[in-house]
């Protein structure tokens, strides 16, 4: 595992990648609503990416063929924009983004509520930002990875919901994904986290079942009893202070 730690310089250029990241989901919060298409959101994430003079991560990724990931509902993560997918009241959207500015990635995932949704993606909703935050907290100099992992799998616990095992948190700089892979549960790993650690923490819970499986568009990854599920991620950069926020506005 070769973990690269970031310099101040290059943790700034971290954060103005992640100022248009968090200026495609200002938009995005704003874009959700019942009738818009996955595609004209990612048109829309494409455009301020661009005239941002960043690049869309994700385009090409992989083959990955639009500028954002759009899962809707049951599906988990990796969803592919598209004109058929239309917004429907009391649906929930996963957004992920990731844009490359200066030769750095940001990476930040959110769940949009479309229109009155039900008190249990409400709950999912809540509980999967909090699974964030709670996470954040243990994103110190010093500090076992496993603490933040457990802190995240504590409260998915806590709100009785599925942890995706098969997906989880990664460093993030240079590329989009680099070591350390980040678990959303507890796995004993001995990492100390270190300063300058650049790392995207992304829990995904489920209302029900952990088990996932991939659609045969070999990309949108769903839960196998299809019920929703919420992604919340931030990219963070390592402090002694703790995690500071990469994914925000400038
Ligand atoms: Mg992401
Ligand atoms: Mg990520």
């Amino acid at each position: 595992m070769s973990i690269h730690r970031k310099s101040k310089y290059e943790v700034n250029l971290m954060k103005q990648a992640g100022n248009v990241v968090a200026l495609v989901h200002a938009a995005m919060k704003d874009a959700v609503k019942e009738g818009i298409t996955t595609k004209e959101l990612d048109e829309l994430a494409y455009k301020i990416i661009k005239s941002n003079k960043a690049d869309p991560t994700f385009l090409g990724y992989n083959g990955f063929p639009a500028t954002i990931c759009t899962s809707v509902n049951e599906q988990v993560v990796h969803g592919i924009p598209s004109k058929d997918v239309i917004l429907k009241n009391g649906d929930i959207i996963s957004i992920d983004v990731g844009a490359t500015l200066k030769g750095f990635v940001g990476d930040s995932a959110w769940t949009y509520p479309v229109g009155e949704i039900s008190d249990d993606k409400k709950m999912l909703l809540k509980a999967t930002e909090e699974a964030l935050f709670n996470g954040l907290k243990f994103m110190r100099t010093n500090e076992k990875i496993d603490n933040a992992a457990g802190a995240i799998e504590d409260t998915a616990k806590k709100y009785n919901l599925g942890i995706v095992r098969q997906y989880g948190g990664h460093g993030v700089g240079r590329v989009m994904h680099e070591d350390p892979f980040m678990f959303n549960y507890r796995v004993n790993s001995s990492l100390i986290l270190q300063r300058g650690m650049t790392i995207a923490v992304e829990p995904m819970l489920n209302l029900g079942t952990d088990e996932v499986e991939v659609l045969t568009d070999e990309w949108t990854v769903v839960t196998k009893d299809k019920k929703a599920s919420g992604h919340f991620e931030h990219t963070v950069h390592v402090t002694d202070d703790g995690a500071e926020i990469l994914t925000k506005l400038l």
